[in-house]
Order: C-alpha cells, then structure tokens, then sequence
C-alpha cells in the first residue's frame, strides 16, 4: 500500500507557497477530480444538513468527513445480539418544522423524547470521593420543587430579554453585561440558584458550569426548552427507532457515498486564492482533488484543526480562530457494572457551590434501555485521556457498589461504547465577546469563497443549527454561486 506521505507528496507541489503547499492539478487522474459547486468539509449535523438542502435545491456538493460514518457526535449502540438500538450523543431534537421535515425527507420517523435511558429514581452521591448515596439538604436551593419551578419562570423571563440568541452569533454592541457573566453569578443575581440542577443535568460537556459564560449557557439551554419544561411549548422530541444515526445513513445514500461524499477521507490542503476552490483529500480509493466554486467549513474551527486541513488561512483568520478554548465530553456505554437498574446515580459535591459537582468528572451513570448496559457521561474544561477517563469511571461504579452495598454482580465492568468528542464547546473569553469577536469571527462568511457553520456559529443544539443553516446561511450561500 502507498504511504500517506508519499501521496501526499504525489500531489502537493514540492514548492511551499507562503508556508503552504501548492496543490498540482496535475498529477490528478480526470477520474479522480470532482468538479462541484460547494465542497463541504465535515459531514456530521451541519455539514450534512447543508449538503442535503444545496442538493435539494440543485446544486452539487462534496462533501469530505473523516470518520467511517455521516453524523458527528451522533453515537448510536447496536446491540450484537438483537440489533436493538438506541442512542446515547445526540438525541433531543426541539419539536419544529425544520426538525419534522428534515426526519420526513428521509421517513424517519419522531417519538417524544423522554430522556436518556429509562425513566427511573434519580439519587445523588459524590463520584469524585466516596460514592456513598446522600440526600441533598435543603441549604442546596434546587431542593425545593416550588423554587426550581419560580427558576424556570425566572430564567424564561430573562432570556427573553434577548431574540437576538436564536440567529447565531449576531451580538448587540455593546453586549449585554449579564451575557458576559460567570453562569453562577448570574444566577445569583437574579435569584435563580434554584435553576443549578436542572441547568447541571443539561448543559453538559462545558467543563465546569458555574465558571462558564452566561451567552453559552442560554445558547445550551434556550427558552424554547425552558418553555417545554412549564409547558408552553412541545416537549422535545426523538429517532421513532432510537437511531439517529439510520437518518444520517439515508442522507449519506441520497446524497450519494463515493461520489459526493468522500468518508475516511483526509483533506491534506486547502487552496482559495484563485477563482475556485481546490481541496486535495487522501480518500481508501486513493487521492481526490475537488474543484468548487465555494468551501463551507463543518468542522469545529479550532486552529490546530484548521491547520491540519493544509487550509490557506488569512491572518486575520489565524488571530480570530486563534482565540477559542474548548471544553471536553465523553459518552459510554458500560456492560456489567453490577449497578442497579432502577436508579440512576448523580454527581453531586454538596460543600461545592450550588451542590455543583466540580469538573473533570462525571455527570452521573445511569442504567440504558438495554439490561445490563450503563450510560455514562464526562466532561473536563482542559485535555484529559481516554485512559484517564476510563480509569475515573470504573473507580465510581466500584466506589458506588462499595459504598452503597450493592451486590459485586456478575463479570467484569466493560466499554462497549466509549466516544471522545473534543473539541468540544468552543468559546472565547468575555473580554473577547465584549470586544467584537463574534462581529468579526461572522465578518469571516463569504471571504475568500469561504463559508462557515457548525455548533461554533450557532449553538451545541442540532435542531438550532439546522434552522440557522436553512434559514440565515443558506440563502447567503446560493447567492453567492
Ligand atoms: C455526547 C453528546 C450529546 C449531545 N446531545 C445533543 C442532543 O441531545 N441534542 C442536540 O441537539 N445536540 C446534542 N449535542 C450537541 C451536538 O454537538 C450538536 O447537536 C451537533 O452535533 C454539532 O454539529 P456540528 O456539525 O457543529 O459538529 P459535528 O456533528 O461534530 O460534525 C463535525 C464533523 O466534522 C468531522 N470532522 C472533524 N474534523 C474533520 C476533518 N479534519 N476532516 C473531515 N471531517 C472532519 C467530524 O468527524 C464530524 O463528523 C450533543 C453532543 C455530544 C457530544
């Protein structure tokens, strides 16, 4: 088999163009040059919504993901034995046209969402140290149902105060001191203490929760769910089959695998200074080099990320994608853990404020809706290891089964699903929002043939991005063809 370095070399000139190298057309076989009108890189929840709408609307994509798979943070388990399946990424879509039509073009059809995993007694115990279930006191505000209940009123309240959060990124200047609050303090400014545990269940995956920046928890946590919790608005909604990832597989047929979707596929350099777009992509079948008239970017924007798509990035794009953190979020699927069934297991650190158990670590575990498989959920706002991930895990289910007395159970605790999705939510300071960043990191749209979408320019809520992509980036898009 030919190395990927060799390849590489095959078909990037051997001369750097302004610390890039030069893509030469070449060395290409015609069979292997697509000519198309956008080519998208990354094929998860906004670069395969985008692809399917153009086609729909005529035009023709590619699209490069590379995974094996269409869907991103998508993670459904198949049970080896039945084919079961059920999902544990994405699974709360909100009740909307867009969400309805998009599962309709592909006869998927939507039950109501009733959570992760059975609907069954939540407990709190602390999972860092001892495991050993505790009942909350009462000092700890989201205690009280009557207060969690005025929380969710109150916070509805607040949010409403800002249309501007269901289009994007497009911030007021100034922005509005409360956006560029610590979460914690905002809720303590507004009397909402009592929203902490709702909030803690929900805006997952950000590191830790009180620390972050009011604007991202209302993008995680939006009014429209706020207003399905009291009951003005239609409970979120679900895969019929508990498949999500049976909608990506039917999107990646209609759109064509192979031919204009290019899986396990790398994109190894980006060009974007003359009239169309060239991407150079190493794919199973061997290189691929498609000329586009524009490039919408899929991917989480991290620079190192970008980078190592060989993309041309302007300097201006360096300092802006230059700026985002990121927080970190695992998902399993554990077998044999011995954990009782009938209860699901919170974290909780009842000397930490608001009871908010501090990150890394995990959420909780809880059981699947397959027996003898546990769901289990992590996040750290820095860099973490699988290993370390793994290890921290296994040492709270045997701290719970010690703690608690649950008998040991039979076999060995064992990863039958184990995902890391970093990077995860990325964010900037909020100096830097105070600053304008949004302005300009929106500012980027269209440059240099160059479009973008994804979580970063909409929020972590597949349901938002595909409104957003339809209703605000689409149309700009096919303008621009
Ligand atoms: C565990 C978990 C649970 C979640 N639950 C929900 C939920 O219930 N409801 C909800 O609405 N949202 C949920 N989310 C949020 C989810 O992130 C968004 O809904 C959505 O997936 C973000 O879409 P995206 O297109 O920005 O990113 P992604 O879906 O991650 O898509 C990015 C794609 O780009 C690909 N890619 C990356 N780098 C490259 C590269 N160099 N070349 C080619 N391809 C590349 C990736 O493989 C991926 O397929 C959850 C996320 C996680 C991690």
């Amino acid at each position: 088999m030919l190395s990927r370095a060799f390849l590489t070399a095959a078909v990037l000139s051997l001369t750097p163009c302004f610390g890039s190298a030069t893509i030469n057309i070449g060395s290409y076989l015609s069979s292997a040059i697509l000519v198309r009108d956008v080519a998208v890189i990354g094929g998860g929840s906004s670069g395969t919504y985008a692809a399917v709408q153009l086609k729909r609307a005529g035009y023709s994509t590619a699209v490069v993901e590379k995974a094996s798979r269409l869907g991103g943070h998508v993670d459904t388990y198949r049970d080896p034995v039945t084919g079961q399946t059920f999902d544990y990424g994405v699974l709360a879509l909100l009740n909307t046209s867009v969400v309805r039509d998009y599962f309709a073009l592909f006869s998927e059809a939507l039950t109501v969402y009733t959570g992760a995993g059975p609907a069954v007694t939540r407990v709190y115990a602390n999972l860092a140290t001892d495991g050993e279930i505790v009942t909350p006191p009462s000092t700890i505000p989201w205690t009280d149902p009557a207060a969690v209940f005025a929380s969710f009123l109150g916070y509805g309240a607040q949010i409403s105060q800002y249309p501007f959060l269901s289009d994007g990124y497009s911030l007021p200047n100034p922005v509005p001191e409360d956006l560029l609050l610590p979460f914690g303090d905002f809720l303590a400014k507004h009397d909402l203490q009592a929203l902490a545990g709702t909030a803690f269940s929900i805006v997952q995956g950000v590191g830790n929760l009180l620390a972050t920046t009011t604007l991202y928890v209302f993008k995680y946590l939006p009014k429209t769910t706020i207003d399905a919790f009291v009951g003005i608005a239609p409970p979120p909604v679900t895969s019929a089959t508990f498949n999500i990832q049976a909608l990506y597989n039917k999107a990646l047929a209609y759109l064509g695998s192979g031919t204009n979707v290019l899986l396990n596929a790398n994109v190894i350099a980006i060009e974007r200074d003359g009239p169309r777009v060239l991407v150079a992509v190493l794919t199973p079948s061997g290189p691929k080099l498609i000329i586009a008239k524009k490039l919408l970017v899929a991917i989480q924007p991290k620079l190192s990320a970008l980078q190592g798509l060989g993309l041309d990035l302007t300097l201006q794009e360096r300092d802006i994608f230059g700026q985002f953190n990121n927080s970190y979020y695992w998902d399993m699927v554990l077998k044999n853990t011995g954990l009782p069934s009938d209860r699901r297991f919170t974290n909780i650190d009842v000397d930490a404020p608001l009871g908010i158990a501090p990150m890394p670590g995990l959420y909780g575990l809880g059981p699947g809706p397959i027996a003898n498989l546990t769901l289990a959920y992590y996040s750290s706002p820095s860099s973490r290891t699988d290993a370390q991930v793994k290890a921290e895990t296994l040492e709270a289910i045997f701290k719970l089964k010690t703690a608690n007395g649950f008998p040991p159970g039979t076999g060995t605790p064992e990863f039958v699903g184990f995902n890391d999705h970093r990077p995860f939510w990325l964010t900037v300071p909020p100096a830097a929002i105070a600053g304008g960043f949004y302005d300009k990191l929106n500012g980027l749209q269209g440059k240099k043939n160059t479009w973008w979408t994804g979580a970063t320019f909409v929020a972590h809520d597949s349901s938002a991005i595909w409104n957003w992509t339809e209703v605000s980036l689409l149309p700009r898009v096919k303008a621009s063809l």
